[in-house]
């Protein structure tokens, strides 16, 4: 089932979840015990994310420095296919431009087509954090949009090469993100709001928020979108703030503002656990708001932690979500 189709049911669930993939050399049980413990309230559908390659650098002599390229939480195909087989939940692997040509993605939407996947979330990517600036692959993608175009060839029949004679179509459901505070690298917000616009112009039918702590910024944001004429779902991105140095961290990666009350409660807090209260508390409060103005679901970044989202899903959703 797609996204769309989810979302348009009267009876679906109002929780999904964002997964990352393991670490390299880790087990995938990981994974299955953050599902096991999130099972139980029902999400409506799994995201995972796609890390794409950095550069390692090996001593491997006196002075003597190479470079290495890793990826370092790959697998997210397979843990995808992994995961609608032995849950039987819709999942939405995360697709970037950063580190493809266009005959790879191609290739990788076969793969996901011939699995059963039927979502994905096309996304551009950041920069290989060494670089600074996002670049594309010679013959890759520059952006989202462009990839979003090459997902709607493809379920159209229209493959890279043109002489394939009788082509399969695909059948994928188009997410797309969309900043309430704005892309970092977008000149104002109108301009990113321009963008995200022709996105679902192109073909996207649901959008993804990045985190934010205030829901008004959440609010102000659905409002534009509509007086743009963006008229597709727009889900919210929650995560639990869990520790004291994420209140640098967050706004440094993610560059979304925290509000004071949530900073001052951070601050206030004498302990870690009291850390992890305050910021499940706040996405408790933000989840239970936005569920109350109507949002198609609450989606949580669990960021490779479980234990806060199951937390907050026990408050919110009580033991068992119908
Ligand atoms: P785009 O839509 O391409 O936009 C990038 C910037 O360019 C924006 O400032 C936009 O305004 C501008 N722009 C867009 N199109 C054009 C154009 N044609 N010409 C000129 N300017 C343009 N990253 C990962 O690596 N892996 C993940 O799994 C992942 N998951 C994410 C999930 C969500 C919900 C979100 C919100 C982000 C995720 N990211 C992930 C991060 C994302 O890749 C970065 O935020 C990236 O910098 C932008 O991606 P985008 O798809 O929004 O880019």
């Amino acid at each position: 089932m797609t996204i769309t189709e989810i979302l348009e049911r009267p009876d679906h669930s109002r929780f999904s979840i964002e997964l990352l993939p393991p670490l390299k050399g880790e087990h995938i049980d990981s994974i299955y015990h953050t599902m096991d413990a999130l099972m139980p309230f029902n999400p409506a559908f799994v995201d995972v994310t796609y890390h794409r390659e950095e550069y390692v650098y090996r001593e491997v002599g006196p002075g003597l420095l190479q470079k290495r390229t890793v990826r370092k939480r790959p697998g997210t195909v397979g843990i995808c296919a992994a995961l609608m087989n032995r849950y039987h939940i819709e999942t939405v692997p995360h697709i970037i431009c950063g580190g493809f040509n266009v005959e790879e993605t191609e290739n990788a939407l076969i793969d996901l087509d011939f699995v059963g996947v039927r979502n994905v979330l096309a996304l551009r990517g950041d920069a290989i954090r060494s670089e600074g600036r996002f670049k594309s692959e010679p013959d890759g993608h520059g952006y989202a949009i462009d990839l979003v175009d090459q997902i709607v060839d493809l379920n159209k029949g229209i493959y890279l090469d043109s002489d394939l004679k009788n082509s399969v179509s695909t059948n994928f459901c188009i997410g797309v993100a969309g900043y309430p505070e704005k892309h970092f690298e977008a000149p104002n917000p109108g301009s990113d709001l321009r963008w995200l616009k022709k996105k679902v112009d192109h073909g996207a039918t649901y959008i993804v928020t990045q985190m934010f702590f205030d829901n008004q910024r959440f609010f102000d944001f659905v409002d534009r979108c509509r007086a743009a004429d963006i008229h597709v779902p727009i889900i919210p991105g929650l995560k639990p703030l869990t520790t004291a140095k994420q209140l640098q961290v967050l706004p440094q990666i993610f560059h979304v503002d925290l509000p004071e009350e949530l900073v001052k409660a951070v601050d206030q807090a004498k302990t870690r656990d009291q850390v992890k209260e305050a910021g499940m508390k706040w996405c408790t409060q933000q989840a239970e708001e936005l569920l109350e103005g109507g949002v198609p679901t609450v989606h949580f970044y669990t960021m490779g932690k479980a234990q806060p989202t199951v937390e907050i899903a026990r408050r919110i959703y009580g033991t068992v979500q119908v």
